[in-house]
């Protein structure tokens, strides 16, 4: 006599798991520790420090003009924002489906957000952005590119001109990424890259800032903290440019280290390759999941060169208990999925709602009707295709046995 027992699939894998940094990266920390020579300003006489180095590298690999290192991608936006004018007060447009820093930016530089409803593919909503721009007079748009998911920039850059709206580009999550042939963070004024541990490149913290406004590159040079000494850089315009700001522009301190740069540069010489490889999971993931009952996972637009370092999908037909039931048994089964429908903040995540020291309380109702059935996940390069194919088991197994 048998009866058929169904094998529960688990996925044993930790999705916060980082590579390793390459080799030559280590051995060249080594080198800077073994010199004591860390900070961005303290290289032998002759010499251009690995953080100036970085920058002039990464400027060219996005094609932008300059370039300046930071302490980490929430303190770039902070200055970049500063740098393209943002007083106290001011209005600042942002999508309303972003990460935590991204508000505490605005909120550092004395800004008012005011959020954009996100659409069904976690688009900010462009029509809302219209609408928006016209009611605040808000003068400023700040742009996440949450998740890596970009949005049509031709109509972005579109709108900020007709509106005279000046855009800064929160590209924490599209490292490598185009839409297009254009790097995003290369559409307006200033864009800001993260290199904290769970993006494209991993130094534990640091941030980049690009733009071709020489005036904004040197303002942001000055408030990061250059003691003066901006003539060190490689990737910026003439001293003449920081001759004019220099006494106005405060020193707030958020650098970026030579042991960190170290870390970065051959990750940038490595970045392309990498960037396929996620996009190789993603793809895997993705068409395990194609055709699933109450999963739905966004077409995207032909010009977006996204990279897919993780990935979203909504669940369709089911109510918010479902969601979290879901949640909860796919976890069980040792595939951590992130929820934004969450009332409570929780980790990483958390929704606008909870931005609570933000005193305009603003309604979003289909950014919540999204966020409420979005589904979330990072897919760290320490899981093979194979792995990728457990996942999609796992998943598509939980969604048989509870819907
Ligand atoms: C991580 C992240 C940031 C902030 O980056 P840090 O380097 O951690 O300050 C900003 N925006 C988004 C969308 C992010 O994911």
């Amino acid at each position: 006599m048998t009866t058929e027992t169904k094998e529960i699939i688990k996925f044993e894998k930790d999705f916060t798991r980082q590579e390793a940094i390459p080799e030559a990266g280590i051995k060249r920390a080594l080198e800077i520790l073994e010199t004591g020579c860390l900070h961005r300003y303290n290289t032998p006489k002759g010499e251009v420090s690995d953080v100036a180095l970085l920058e002039k590298e990464y400027a060219d690999y996005v094609g932008a003009k300059y370039c300046a290192g930071l302490s980490s991608c929430g303190s770039a936006i902070y200055v970049a924002l500063k740098s393209v004018g943002v007083k106290p007060g001011d209005k600042v447009l942002c999508n309303a489906f972003t990460l935590a820093p991204v508000p505490g930016a605005i909120e550092n530089a004395g800004g008012i957000p005011v959020f954009l409803e996100i659409d069904e593919n976690f688009l900010t909503n462009l029509d809302d952005l219209e609408k928006k721009a016209v009611e605040s007079q808000a003068k400023f748009l700040l742009l996440s590119h949450m998740r890596g998911n970009i949005v049509d920039m031709d109509r972005v850059t579109e709108i900020c001109s007709r509106l005279g709206i000046t855009l800064v580009e929160d590209c924490a999550h599209t490292v490598g990424a185009r839409w297009g042939d254009k790097y995003t963070g290369t559409f307006g004024k200033a864009g800001c890259y993260s290199t904290q541990t769970y993006k494209h490149m991993n130094s534990g913290e640091g941030g980049l800032l690009v733009s071709n406004d020489e005036d904004v590159i040197a303002k942001a040079i000055l408030y990061s903290g250059s003691y003066m000494l901006f003539d060190r850089h490689i990737s910026r315009p003439s001293v003449e440019v920081f001759e004019r700001h220099k006494k106005n522009i405060p020193n707030f301190s958020l650098r970026m280290s030579n042991l960190v740069a170290a870390l970065l540069r051959p990750q940038l010489a490595d970045l392309d390759t990498q960037l396929k490889r996620w996009n190789d999971r993603y793809y895997v993931l993705a068409k395990g999941l194609e055709g699933v009952n109450h999963i739905r996972i966004p077409k995207r637009p032909e010009k977006e060169h996204f990279v897919a370092s993780s990935l979203q999908f909504t669940l369709t037909d089911i109510n918010i208990e479902m969601v979290e039931k879901f949640i909860a048994v796919c976890a069980e089964r040792g595939v951590e999925i992130k929820w934004f429908g969450a009332k409570e903040p929780n980790g990483f995540t958390s929704s606008w709602e909870s931005w609570e020291y933000i005193k305009e309380k603003q309604k979003l109702p289909q950014t919540r009707e999204v966020l409420d059935f979005l589904c979330d996940f990072r897919i760290p390069l320490t899981f093979s295709l194979e792995d990728c194919e457990v996942i999609t088991k796992v998943i598509r197994q939980v969604v048989e046995e509870i819907f």
